[in-house]
């Protein structure tokens, strides 16, 4: 049998056995509802609040700043939908989990601003500075980019915007669980996450909200998170996201290092190739290689690679079925000869320094074919 060769962890990454395993629990045993008065609903509502206590710790919070939520996707679109009346500054390079809830808002009126990036999709500070900005407004710019990795400088964009009045959101869906993140060292208002981008399950993320920032009640019902998002609550998911993440944070350093190598090998294996290629991206997050081969084309080397058993990317995962050159790539001014041919390999703390090598050298072969 083939080898699997999964490298595409931006997208979505393996769940930690013990994560894993913490499920079980509230789903076969303490299955009662968290919101119930008798003593069986004990234990999931004390593992709901555990949650909560390690997911606020581990950025910093408090505990009644964290509400969980379904995704990052419904973490962004919850924070923006508090502003569609105030007013929005974005930045291009946001996820469609942002710019599309954004253009709906603008088709209803809402005023938004979708701010340029650098030739490394980078927000500058006067970029920020000199847009237009409406008190009480918000600026949303993502942690670290989806597709070229690279990160901003949050706690400066953050204060840029408070002194203009205006509140500070986070879009840090690929950062949270990768690198060590603290809302009060950011100053940030509001912070996105999701737990299958950090190892653990799909369909659970949560949303950071500082204690007094504006928020929209999303779905209205029983008291759930503080009446703001009803519905019974997912505990074994969100029992295995607080352990997934614990467990990332404990080993952080570790990781990082072991990502961080590996896109070293992947690199190093086309030191004495002739392809013509550019990196894209800077400070990228661990663990992302955004590769542009001049000449190729993206799409035909992901086929190709997933007929060796490799798993890779063209761009967002969310964009699967778009061939067009991505939108971050536009923004950032890549010359298109190179832009066609992008890939996107995303390592993670599973990968081996085999994956890292086996990869280049699948795509020199495919490359000189
Ligand atoms: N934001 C970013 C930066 C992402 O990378 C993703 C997923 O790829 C999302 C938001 C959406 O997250 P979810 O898949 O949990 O809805």
């Amino acid at each position: 049998m083939k080898r699997l060769i999964y490298a595409d962890n931006a997208a979505t990454t393996k769940m930690s056995p013990l994560a894993y395993e913490s499920m079980s629990e509230y789903l076969l045993d303490s299955y009662g509802n968290a919101s119930q008065p008798y003593s069986f609903a004990r234990r999931p509502k004390q593992a709901l609040y555990e949650s909560r206590c390690i997911i606020a710790k581990s950025i910093g919070a408090s505990p009644d700043e964290i509400f969980f939520t379904s995704c990052g996707t419904e973490s962004d679109n919850w924070v923006l939908s508090s502003f569609k009346n105030k007013g929005i500054i974005t930045s291009a390079i946001e996820h469609h989990a942002v710019l599309n809830p954004c253009k709906t808002f603008e088709g209803e009126g809402c005023d938004v601003q979708y701010l340029a990036v650098d030739k490394y999709g980078v927000v500058t500070p006067n970029t920020l500075e000199n847009s237009v900005f409406r008190v009480g407004g918000l600026v949303s710019i993502m942690y670290a980019n989806n597709e070229i990795g690279t990160i901003q400088d949050i706690q400066t964009l953050s204060s840029i915007a408070h002194a203009k009045g205006c509140y500070f959101h986070t879009d840090a869906v690929q950062a949270v669980g990768h690198i060590k993140i603290d809302v009060n060292e950011l100053g940030v208002d509001y912070l996105s996450a999701s737990a299958h981008k950090f190892n653990g399950p799909k369909g659970v993320g949560f949303l950071y909200v500082r204690n007094g920032s504006p928020l929209y009640r999303m779905i209205h019902g029983g008291s759930q998170e503080r009446s703001m998002r009803a519905g019974t609550e997912n505990v074994a998911s969100i029992v295995a996201m607080a352990v997934a993440l614990q467990e990332n944070l404990d080993n952080l350093d570790r990781n990082q290092t072991h990502v961080q190598s590996l896109v070293s090998t992947f690199l190093d294996g086309f030191a004495s190739s002739n392809l013509d290629f550019v990196r894209n991206g800077t400070n990228q997050i661990p663990g992302n290689v955004n590769i542009s081969f001049n000449g190729a084309n993206g799409e035909m080397l992901l086929h190709r690679l997933d007929l060796m058993g490799i798993c890779v990317s063209t761009g967002s995962a969310c964009d699967s079925k778009n061939t067009q050159i991505s939108h971050v790539l536009k923004a950032i001014s890549l010359d298109p000869k190179y832009a066609e041919g992008t890939i996107r390999i995303s390592f993670g703390k599973e990968n081996s320094f085999e994956d890292a090598s086996d990869i280049s050298s699948a795509i020199i072969k495919i490359l000189n074919s």
